[in-house]
């Protein structure tokens, strides 16, 4: 296994203003093909950093790749830290030059042609993968049979150079194993019975096969993590044994197709042929935005709709006005009715609604800061929720209570299987 180190260049991320993900993309793509990431750095656009973070950087690993710093502004420097670090010369490369154009041309920005044009330098020595996205291209440059990577900072235009042109490269470079790994959550089994369900399938399994048990709260998790030259032939493998595998735990298999939160309702609520609608308040549409982040969530996701104001609440989702007046808007019985509303109103099998002060001002109720109330309807049944969180930030308390929703849907909808 080969060891890789990546450098993530830009005040802008010392200074807490972006958030570094590019790092945490670039790491899950290489493991995937074998590399073994060992150190991250996060350092300034200054062109003595970057050469000196490229030095530790090759005493670490065969592989370095930057990310960032490599627009046409004054403040980009990665290109000539890389120059002067491999002790080359900046040339203009027609090739580049033409792709730069045509990217202007379809982008309606000729106009900026002549800002762009020191992007179409590179490294005398070095090989290009065109930026299909963005007007930076990424660099290549290797030295000593190791090799430096260099990317533009937005995470749009790294993710498509990573998956579509680096990691093909370095694949045929490296002649690594990939590595493919699916997850299968498993409830209502105990991880003991389970080991011992699965254990002529486990010693069954291909050598290139290995399998582990990951338990949490009233599930597991088998991770699948096969390796091999071969990607499709991997997944082919390892749809197969799953296919062995699921007669063995019958329905008590809740998500073959990941271990996030959305990713297992998205499982559940297509085996369960079952629709879903919101009625949100305190979350503010995050429930939705949850929902929706699966791709093929329109198969049970119908709507959504967001009453932040009382009135809303009652023009909308058919609350009673006496109600509110009665219990406050942040209650049980008023979260109640708000799933009953957008039942009725998405005509769906499952509704969910949250009501709640997320802070730091409290509403016209003067309820308390941090309380909240949720409802889970499914088809009859239904259940109210209650949570305090007092003390965190607006975002991640959105971003907490909807989670946490979902979590207990799946709990609901998992044990009405036991049934
Ligand atoms: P540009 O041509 O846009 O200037 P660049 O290669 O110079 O690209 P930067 O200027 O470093 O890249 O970053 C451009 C934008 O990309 C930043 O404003 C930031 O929003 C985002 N970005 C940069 N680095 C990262 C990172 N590591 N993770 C996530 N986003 C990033
Ligand atoms: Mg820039």
């Amino acid at each position: 296994m080969k060891n890789a180190v990546l450098i993530t260049i830009g005040d802008e991320i010392l200074s807490g203003n972006t958030v570094d993900t590019n790092s945490n993309f670039i790491a899950t793509q290489l493991k995937n093909i074998g590399f073994k990431v060992v150190q991250i750095f996060t350092i300034s656009d200054e062109i003595e950093t970057i050469k000196k973070t490229l030095k530790s950087a090759f005493e670490l690993g065969d592989l370095v790749i930057t990310t960032g710093g490599l627009g046409p502004t004054k403040d980009d420097k990665t290109k000539k830290a890389f120059a002067e670090f491999f002790n080359d010369t900046l040339v203009s490369d027609t090739e580049t030059l033409e792709h730069l154009k045509q990217l202007l041309i379809k982008r309606k920005r000729e106009h900026l042609f002549d800002i762009n044009l020191p992007q179409a330098d590179i490294l005398s020595k070095s090989k290009v993968f065109q930026n299909y996205n963005g007007t930076a291209p990424s660099l290549m440059v290797e030295e000593n049979g190791k090799i430096a990577i260099c990317l533009p900072g937005v995470p749009y235009e790294v993710k498509p150079l990573i998956k579509n042109q680096i990691v093909p490269f370095l694949q045929q470079k490296f002649e690594q194993n990939y590595i493919v790994t699916k997850i299968i959550s498993v409830v209502n089994f105990p991880e003991s019975l389970l080991s011992e369900t699965l254990e002529s399938w486990e010693l069954a399994l291909p050598e290139n096969i290995s399998l582990s048990y990951l338990p949490i709260a009233n599930r597991v998790k088998l991770r699948l993590t096969a390796t091999g030259k071969k990607e499709e032939i991997l997944n082919e493998q390892l749809n197969e044994e799953i296919t062995k595998l699921r007669p063995l735990v019958q329905d008590n298999v809740i998500s073959e197709n990941g271990d996030s939160i959305e990713e297992i309702l998205h499982d559940l609520l297509i085996s369960k042929n079952l629709t879903i609608s919101t009625a949100e308040s305190c979350t503010g549409g995050e429930l939705s935005h949850l929902i929706t982040s699966v791709s093929g969530s329109s198969q049970y996701f119908l709507g959504g709709i967001c009453t932040y104001q009382t009135q809303k609440k009652i023009e909308i989702l058919g609350v009673s006005e006496d109600l509110i007046k009665e219990k406050t808007v942040v209650s049980e019985e008023v979260a109640q009715a708000m799933s009953l509303g957008a039942q009725k109103l998405f005509k769906t099998d499952i509704s969910l609604s949250t009501t709640g002060v997320a802070g730091p001002n409290s509403d016209e109720f003067e309820s308390e800061i941090g309380i909240v109330f949720y409802s889970i309807r499914i088809k009859n049944f239904e259940k109210t929720f209650k949570l305090y969180l007092p003390h965190i930030e607006r975002k991640d308390f959105m971003n907490f209570v909807s989670m946490k929703v979902l979590q207990d849907l799946i709990e609901i909808l998992v044990k009405q299987n036991e049934n």
